[in-house]
């Protein structure tokens, strides 16, 4: 038996933060939008564990920790120790997500991991225990199992689905070198020692999805970590430049960086864009969303 489950990568079309609380968590708003970026997991019966990763040829594999440090790990043994049974299985992660980017890979993985692993040890997990679940390994992996459009609170973990009837374009620019979260939020509180315990709400952007209009959202994106991942990398803020001054309605740092997204107008702009930004970047992609969430592709 081989059952392959793919999830999505998130781009956050709005991410508000708010100060860091005691327990060193920040508490947010986000408007997570699911693209169709995604990755693969296939697992099939072993009597023990493996796990192996393919990437395609602009994505460097030894960035991807191997079998004990894999979120997948985590999450095979978070669900077998749910279930009391034992963590067997041979897994293959075929990777499109940039890694450590900003949109998710590792929380999709391990998306597609609970639902894979679900159906080959046909424990039946109710989707409530899997959100759970999906919560413990990271604030993005429940909006990986769920897709579309979300609103995202607490740490982003509790998600809950809106309205979203268009299709939103994006080209998306991964960087050769990618930027760790913690480093990330640690250069916000730097940054930003007067930020509001409560974030900036989301009603901007929400607006603008109803509306349908492209220009309308590229006025509403919002991300309170983009001044700290270009404090980082200050090179991300010539290529926002650059992606405007070619077509895009607007350029974002997505998530904590460093992949930066730019929306366009339509498929057809979005072509133009990234041939314009190929001509100065190895790797652009072309992208839309939002798409479904973690879902089984083959059962065979
Ligand atoms: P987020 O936006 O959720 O903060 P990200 O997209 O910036 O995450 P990921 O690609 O999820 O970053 O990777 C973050 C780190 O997680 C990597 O640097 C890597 O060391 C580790 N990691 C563990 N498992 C995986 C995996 N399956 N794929 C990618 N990275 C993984």
């Amino acid at each position: 038996m081989s059952i392959t489950v793919r999830a999505p990568a998130k781009i956050n079309l709005h991410l508000g933060v708010g100060a860091r609380r005691d327990d060193g968590f920040h508490p947010l708003v986000t408007v997570y939008q699911a693209v169709g970026l995604c990755d693969d997991v296939s697992v099939t019966p072993s009597p023990g564990w493996a796990l192996g990763v393919t990437v395609p040829d602009w994505m460097d594999v030894d960035a991807i920790p191997v079998t004990g440090d894999n979120i997948v790990d985590r999450a095979a043994r978070l669900l077998a120790q749910h279930h009391g049974i034992a963590s067997q299985a041979s897994v293959s992660i075929a990777k499109s997500i940039p890694v450590a980017g900003g949109m998710a890979g590792g929380s999709a993985d391990a998306a597609a991991a609970l639902v894979a692993l679900d159906r080959l040890w046909q424990v039946d997990t109710s989707d409530d225990d899997l959100l759970r679940l999906a919560a413990e390994l990271g604030s993005d992996v429940p909006f990986a199992l769920v897709g579309g459009t979300a609103l995202g609170t607490g740490r982003g973990e509790l998600v809950e689905p809106v309205p979203d009837r268009a299709t939103w374009w994006w080209v998306v620019v991964p960087s050769a070198q990618g930027l760790s979260t913690p480093s990330v939020y640690r250069r916000f509180d730097e940054l930003s020692t007067d930020t509001p315990g409560e974030p900036t709400d989301a009603r901007a952007v929400l607006l603008a999805l109803s509306t349908g209009k492209p220009e309308i959202l590229a006025g509403a994106l919002h991300n309170d970590l983009e001044s700290a991942a270009l404090d980082l990398r200050p090179d991300l803020a010539d290529l926002l430049e650059l992606g405007e001054g070619v077509g895009a309605l607007r350029g974002l740092v997505s998530g904590s960086g460093p992949t930066c997204v730019f929306l366009a107008e339509d498929a057809d702009a979005a072509r133009d864009v990234a041939a314009r930004l190929s001509e100065h970047h190895d790797v652009v992609l072309v992208t839309n969303g939002p798409v479904a969430g973690t879902h089984v592709v083959t059962y065979a």
